[in-house]
């Protein structure tokens, strides 16, 4: 087992990795950039190292101010979390290179899976269904319109380094199409260097489903079930729920079946998320894979009460995975709710003092989160501020327990979706089923983005 891990992130992910490292008896290193000082990662890590300034360019992406951080504390390993340099196959590349164990799969996997295009291709192969789309495309909207006529509108374009739902575009029809185009690259281009995209079919009511695997360094690929991510606001996932009530025993399991022997094909290791996007004739359709710990991960862990972060530190250090796919249970139904300091009704960013926080307690609740009293959520960051999750026998139960629990969270001083999702947990829709990801957008128009 390691003797000390490195957490290369912050915030809550940063906590939830230290958690993890403390019941399995490993020391931690913390490392923070200068706004970040008074953090709670920064105050219960074993150790903590300043690497740079507040821009996560200069910190949190600095990858060898990580690297030194490591030598200088004798880490053996690093731990990414999610973001920042989670799917950077260079920096894992780096992290062999220099003696340290990634936590997470092989730099190759990385490479592979963050080319939507080349992922997408792979996982065909692998056995799992595509939608109808083009591979990287070249040349003027005058070339590309043939394509997207061909596949049929409506088309989406999506940047192949995507990500966060940036350098997407819906298009309708030809006429919209030079025009979303030029968009869909230059937002690719500053979110990501690289202005490539490409076309896919778009599916208008479609629910975003999702499985959970794990793989170990022996050959042994699993599976612990979906989660449901469709409520979405900007192809971004705001409230998740495990398992999907889209989804029948039977289904689920012919489905991970076939998710884990695609996933065996390209040797994948340690954890990782298949996305799956479904119509509304439970056709299924592979999306994209994320090689990494995922901010939903939680909903997982409340139905099969396994602890994914541990295992992850497991796998990476070479041990076995200590149980059968048979063995894996699902138990009651788990809910998350993303809190974040923004505008419930634009879902712009509210940055500032948290003047007040008082996190929900009680049976059948869990927090995930970093904030306290006087905090500050600055503008460098993602803006989550603490995960609301719920556990219950079943779906009504966790849905209960979670309007409850978001009654009695406080936060005060900053903007939260808290309004957002007490609406969504009331709405008839909601309850019963029927949602899409543009659920949304029956309240606001900036849940659709054209
Ligand atoms: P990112 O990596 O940016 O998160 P994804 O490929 O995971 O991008 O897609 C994010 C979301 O965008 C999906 O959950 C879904 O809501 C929407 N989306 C992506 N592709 C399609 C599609 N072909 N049809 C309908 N919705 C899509």
């Amino acid at each position: 087992m390691f003797q000390k891990i490195l957490v290369a992130n912050r915030g809550e992910i940063a906590l939830r990795i230290i958690c993890a490292c403390k019941e399995l008896g490993i020391p931690t290193v913390a490392v923070y950039s200068q706004a970040d000082q008074d953090s709670l990662h920064v105050r219960f890590a074993d150790e903590a190292i300043c690497i740079g300034p507040p821009k996560s360019s200069e910190s949190y992406l600095n990858i060898p101010g990580v690297i030194s951080a490591a030598e200088i504390s004798n880490a053996d390993a690093i731990h990414p979390g999610y973001g920042f340099l989670a799917e950077s196959a260079y920096f894992a590349e780096v992290c062999e290179a220099c003696g340290l164990t990634f936590i997470g799969p092989s730099p190759e996997v990385i490479q592979l899976m963050g080319d939507k295009d080349a992922a997408r291709r792979a996982m065909k192969e692998a056995g799992l269904p595509v939608l109808p789309g083009t591979g990287k495309l070249q040349g003027p909207a005058s070339a590309i319109i043939p394509q997207a006529e061909e596949i049929g509108y409506p088309v989406i374009l999506k940047a192949v380094a995507g990500g966060g739902g940036k350098g997407m575009r819906i298009v309708d029809s030809s006429p919209e199409l030079a025009a979303a185009l030029e968009v869909a690259q230059s937002e690719s281009e500053s979110a990501f260097g690289s202005s490539e995209v490409y076309l896919e079919k778009y599916l208008p009511a479609a629910r975003h489903i999702e499985f959970q695997i794990l793989a170990d360094h022996h050959g042994t690929v699993m599976h612990l079930g979906e989660r449901e991510c469709t409520i979405q606001r900007r192809h971004q996932k705001l409230l998740e729920e495990a398992p999907s009530s889209y989804l029948t025993r039977e289904m689920r399991e012919a489905i991970g079946n076939r998710v884990v022997e695609a996933v065996r094909a390209v040797n994948y290791t340690n954890a990782g998320t298949v996305e799956l996007l479904f119509d509304d004739l439970h056709n299924y359709y592979f999306m994209e894979m994320n090689t990494r710990i995922q901010v939903e991960h939680p909903v997982t862990e409340m139905i099969t009460g396994l602890d994914l972060v541990k295992e992850q530190i497991r796998i990476a250090a070479g041990e076995k995975l200590a149980y059968r796919q048979e063995e894996i249970e699902f138990r009651g139904h788990a809910l998350e709710c993303r809190i974040n300091a923004e505008c419930p009704d634009t879902f712009l960013p509210s940055p500032g003092k948290i003047t007040a926080f008082h996190p929900p307690t009680g049976i059948g609740v869990r927090v995930d989160t970093a904030a306290y009293t006087d905090d500050v959520v600055t503008p460098y960051y993602d803006s989550l501020i603490a995960k609301v999750i719920t556990h219950g026998k079943d779906r009504l139960e966790a849905v209960r327990r979670m309007q409850r629990a978001l009654e009695m969270t406080i936060v005060e001083g900053v903007k939260t979706t808290i309004p957002l999702h007490q609406r969504v947990l009331q709405d008839h829709d909601f309850l019963t089923g029927r949602i899409s990801t543009r659920f949304l957008e029956r309240w606001t128009t900036s849940g659709a983005k054209k």
